[in-house]
């Protein structure tokens, strides 16, 4: 009888688990973010925390409140002369989307979907958590840019609708 017990208790134990998991992967289930460019949802900012917290995840950091989470914006709100001048392209064309990591503000593009963020995301870890300098580095952002391009397809994939 004692045995018994011992196994129900396990098998219990074994079910919590599974059922535990389950519910902290439907927490974050597939195809929950829109499939709209950021420009037709005048309410995006409102995934912004979410998209932040799956990519830190996925990621393997902790976010902490010491750390000041970034300003984000649309391309509307920045003139191409600004956005030259930030980048340091001073001659720049159009706008695309870019982490100003010296301002902590991340710029999405109004024609792209929400997995744009995503990669934003990753540059502002890579910067601010993962304390890595873009200028300071061999290749610069070209060496940041794979991990941001490999969560930003993970991310579609796996979070925005599919239509
Ligand atoms: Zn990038």
């Amino acid at each position: 009888m004692k045995k018994y017990g011992y196994f129900v208790g396990s098998l219990l134990i074994v079910m919590c688990v599974i059922l535990c998991s389950t519910a902290a992967y439907s927490q974050f289930s597939a195809n929950q973010f829109p499939a709209k460019k950021i420009k037709d949802m005048p309410n995006y900012k409102e995934y912004s925390d979410e998209i932040m917290y799956l990519v830190a995840n996925r990621m393997g950091i902790r976010i902490t409140n010491d750390i000041p989470k970034p300003k984000i914006i649309t391309d509307r709100e920045i003139t191409i002369e600004e956005f030259g001048r930030l980048t340091g392209h001073l001659g720049a064309k159009a706008k695309c989307s870019y982490y100003f990591y010296k301002l902590n503000i991340i710029l999405v593009s109004g024609d792209v979907n929400l997995s744009v963020l995503a990669h934003e995301f990753v540059h502002y870890f890579q910067v601010q958590y993962k304390k890595i300098d873009p200028e300071m580095i061999l290749l610069g952002w070209d060496f940041l840019e794979p991990e941001a391009l490999l969560i930003e397809d993970w991310f579609k994939r796996n979070f925005i609708e599919i239509k």
